[in-house]
């Protein structure tokens, strides 16, 4: 279920950004974010749920997104996110290395911000380009086969960011070989057996998203995500959150019957 979703998404963001090309206009990442988190909470259907909040703009400087999942094992696993969306010609991704007005770039802030709750940082990256724009790619999806339609949404390690970061180079070409399609990390078979944040932590380990500070599977979520779960009332409470960069928190919670459903064939199907 969330593998037919998360693909849909993401083919869904190819096509907007395409359509937005088309007539040259701008559309953000916080948009984007918006629409997938609403087509996410409208095709749930039983076989998940999700919750999210979006703090007040007053209340917080950055646009941190964190994603919290959990599932049967009762483990979690959280993700700090950074979303960007590709330039409106198609050619780089003009804000992967923001700097921010005290000198500091955006992608230290993420990891420093992301060690202090314990989520690994990584990047979500909205994209269309033209099929020779993004140069040669190897297809880095075992379990799907190939479509350009499926990067519309993709992770990109900080480890990856950060090798970029002294060139500043920020190319679609150069960018696009780091790529991962937004599905492989909630449903791709061959990184592991088990519910959605142990799959997702065998994506990141197996995929170089693992950072030295990054802790992973947790056996409780921090505080803010324990309150969005008991009560919609007291989600005022994040308001007060000493957390500047933090904009949205989403949980995502699979149900049992799911996991039952992702058989892993083997290793190779990776
Ligand atoms: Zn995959």
């Amino acid at each position: 279920m969330l593998c037919q979703v998360t693909q849909k998404q993401a083919s869904w963001v190819w096509t907007a950004l395409r359509t937005a090309r088309l007539h040259e206009s701008k559309i953000g990442e916080e948009s984007i974010t918006d629409f997938l988190v609403l087509q996410l909470k409208k095709a749930a259907k039983g076989a998940y749920y999700i919750e999210s909040f979006t703090r007040p703009k007053e209340k917080v400087t950055g646009a941190d997104w964190e994603l919290w999942f959990t599932g049967s094992s009762g483990k979690w696993l959280g993700l700090r996110v950074q979303a960007k969306v590709i330039s409106i010609d198609g050619t780089r991704y003009a804000q992967l290395h923001y700097k921010r007005k005290d000198g500091t770039f955006q992608v230290d802030q993420l990891v420093s911000d992301a060690k202090k709750h314990g989520a690994v940082p990584l990047y979500c990256l909205y994209s269309y380009w033209k099929a020779p724009e993004a140069g040669k790619l190897t297809w880095p999806c075992g379990t799907f086969k190939k479509s350009s339609r499926l990067f519309g949404a993709s992770w990109m390690s900080v480890n990856d960011v950060q090798a970029l970061k002294p060139t500043g180079l920020d190319s679609l070409k150069l960018v696009a070989k780091s790529l991962h399609p937004f599905h492989c990390l909630f449903c791709c078979q061959g990184y592991a057996n088990g519910d959605l944040p142990t799959r997702a932590s065998a994506f990141l380990n197996m995929s170089g998203y693992s950072t030295e500070e990054s802790s992973q599977l947790v056996d409780e979520p921090p505080y803010y995500v324990a309150q969005m779960l008991r009560s919609q009332a007291v989600r005022e409470d994040l308001i007060d959150m000493p957390d500047q960069n933090l904009y949205r928190v989403t949980v995502l919670r699979e149900a049992d019957s799911e996991e039952s459903n992702l058989s892993v064939d083997s290793a190779a199907a990776r």
